[in-house]
């Protein structure tokens, strides 16, 4: 052999034997002259089998080349390129389906010499499709389902919806959709890591197939949801859904910890809430949220009394956005006075939306849509910078003050720099730190804690106090309380307002009044709004009380009246 053209062979040789896909070069006739072991593995056949030996045409399915004769191609009419799908028949008589690709090899010495024209080389490659089909499978498996669950996904349930709609449809009956989703999953992923939070979701996933003997379909979608499709519509769909909540909060053994998960669940019915997938999902999605709000661990079906209140949310969110700049927002003060001598111990800064349009929006519908859509931590600092600066004035017009009290949302305490947006403000307004405090709810107590808890004694080092607000309406849970570091309790209203004709909600006023005592915190009562309660309150040793009886929420020039009256110096 010419020695150059025996180098390049090597090379090829060399090329071809480390390729992944099975691959060979044959001549214009079809004869083998090199293999790669990949080429080997796939045929069944030694190199030496096949060098020299067999030609291309041999490996081919007889029966299958027979019929189609006329598509297998004149290897020396390929000038670029020939891709085409056939079944070979490998050594032990077996056949495998391959896509076979063959190209006459560029610059191949052989074809640039005149005197061998006729006898060029062409390369090959073969692909097996069995082995491409099963990976393509798991490619549509992965592409399909939950990582961590192991159940179908988002993409996988809406086409199994959409087959369902189309199948009932057809035969005119109907079916439910539900998405459930874990109450404080974020939580508790904070709490013990994220190897827990996934074990719950896998455990739950388990338990709600476990639903499911025969037909349905459960899906995980969206991290922490699980979306369930059910041919029960009605009363069957509600006990379905009651089922489906018991199963998730039986508890849990998460490494010797007994976890206890609840969830909420949002239905839709086919046909009634929506004939196409997008509709039912997003309307599930609405009625999911409207269960979260009331706490958890509860069921809605969707109406079109929830959309339009999800609709207003949505509005309010965009108004809500321009709030702040067109200077539509105000505060207002409501004093908080001490049973025993009548003197204000602290007035509770409250937050005032007047929209020129539609007029006064209660911070009870905006608030919560501020916590949603992540602005309350704008607002929540202007409403800090804002207390401070009245504050300020106040103590400089009337050489007194009452403690400012301002609520802060548990959104603003995943913030790191809380604390230092604080300390800024009372700085810029000239504010010893113990005239103010902050009033937090429950949330903050049970949601990302290690932050909170740095805050929160960062907060009690500078001299500013901290107020649980509306005890008694979450979790709680007395534990907390002498975790945290807390200077008072505020009693819910609810508890004040069924007092007077409750004698074991009285009893229980009590009860928190004396065990808050007992952990040196001071108390407060929110919503009095009779001398009745006060009474009442002032005799179950209550410290301060809040509400229409003393005052109702006024302006900073009103509480200005209020501490120093007009005309006293
Ligand atoms: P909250 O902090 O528990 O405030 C007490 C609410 O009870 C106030 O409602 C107050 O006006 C009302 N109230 C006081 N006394 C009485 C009474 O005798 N009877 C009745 N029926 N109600 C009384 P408001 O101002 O509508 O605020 C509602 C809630 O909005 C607040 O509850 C608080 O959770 C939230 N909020 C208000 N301002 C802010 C703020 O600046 N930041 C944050 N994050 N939340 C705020
Ligand atoms: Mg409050
Ligand atoms: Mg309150």
């Amino acid at each position: 052999m010419h020695p150059p053209l025996y180098a390049e062979a090597q090379t090829r040789d060399a090329a071809l034997a480390s390729a992944p896909y099975a691959m060979f070069v044959c001549t214009a006739d079809g004869r083998f002259e090199a293999v790669n072991p990949a080429f080997e593995k796939l045929t069944g056949y030694a190199a030496e089998e096949l060098l020299s030996r067999r030609d291309l045409e041999s490996l081919h399915d007889p029966a299958e080349l027979g019929k189609r004769r006329a598509e297998w191609p004149q290897l020396s009419a390929i000038t670029s390129r020939y891709e085409g799908e056939w079944n070979f028949v490998r050594r032990n008589a077996t056949s495998v389906r391959i896509v076979l690709a063959l190209a006459p090899l560029v610059d191949d010495p052989a074809q640039r010499s005149p005197r061998t024209s006729g006898a060029a080389r062409y390369v090959g490659i073969a692909i097996d499709m069995t082995r491409y089909a099963q990976s393509e499978a798991r490619l549509w498996y992965l592409a399909h389902h939950d990582g961590i669950t192991r159940l179908p996904n988002q993409t996988l349930f809406t086409e199994r919806l959409e087959l369902t709609i189309a199948r009932c449809q057809r035969g005119g009956s109907g079916f439910t959709v539900l998405i459930a989703e874990l109450d404080h999953l974020r939580k508790l992923r904070d709490a013990l890591g994220l190897h827990a939070a996934e074990l719950v979701l896998q455990i739950v996933g388990e338990r709600l197939r476990g639903l499911f003997p025969n037909d349905g379909t459960i899906a995980s979608i969206g991290g922490t949801q699980f979306a369930l499709l059910i041919n029960e519509t009605g009363a069957a769909a509600d006990a379905f859904a009651a089922e489906a909540l018991e199963r998730i909060a039986e508890s849990i053994d998460c490494a010797g910890t007994a976890l206890n998960i609840t969830a909420s669940i949002g239905m839709v019915a086919y046909p009634a809430d929506g004939n196409d997938a997008p509709t039912l999902m997003r309307r599930a999605g609405v009625a999911l949220s409207a269960a979260s709000g009331v706490s958890g661990n509860a069921v809605r079906r969707f109406s079109t009394a929830l959309e339009g209140r999800a609709a207003r949310r949505f509005e309010l969110a965009t108004l809500l956005r321009d709030a702040l700049e067109r200077q539509q927002l105000h505060l207002v003060y409501q004093p908080q006075v001490t049973l025993s001598n009548g003197r204000i111990a602290q007035v509770e800064a409250l937050l005032r939306w007047n929209h020129p349009q539609r007029g006064l929006i209660s911070p009870v519908e905006f608030v919560p849509v501020a916590e949603e859509s992540g602005l309350i931590e704008r607002i929540g600092e202007w409403v800090i910078r804002t207390a401070c600066r009245d504050a300020g004035k106040l103590l400089r017009l009337t050489g007194h003050l009452p403690r400012i009290a301002v609520n802060v949302s548990p959104q603003q305490f995943q913030r790191h720099d809380l604390f230092e947006t604080i300390r800024d403000a009372l700085e810029q307004a000239a504010l010893d730190p113990s005239y103010l405090e902050v009033e937090i709810t429950e949330g903050v107590l049970l949601g990302d804690t290690d932050q909170a808890l740095q805050t929160l004694h960062a907060l009690r080092d500078l001299g500013v106090e901290v107020a649980v607000d509306d005890f008694g309406t979450g979790y709680s849970s007395l534990a907390y309380l002498t975790r945290f570091p807390l200077n008072r309790l505020k009693i819910d209203r609810s508890f004040v307002m069924r007092m007077s004709t409750d004698p074991q909600c009285a009893a229980l006023v009590g009860a928190i009044i004396a065990m808050a005592h007992a952990l040196k915190l001071r108390v407060t009562a929110e919503g009095v709004e009779t001398a009745e309660q006060a009474a009442q309150l002032e005799a179950l040793g209550c410290d301060e009380a809040q509400g229409f009886w003393f005052s109702r929420p006024i302006t900073a020039a009103a509480l200005r009246n209020l501490l120093r009256p007009l005309g006293a110096s």
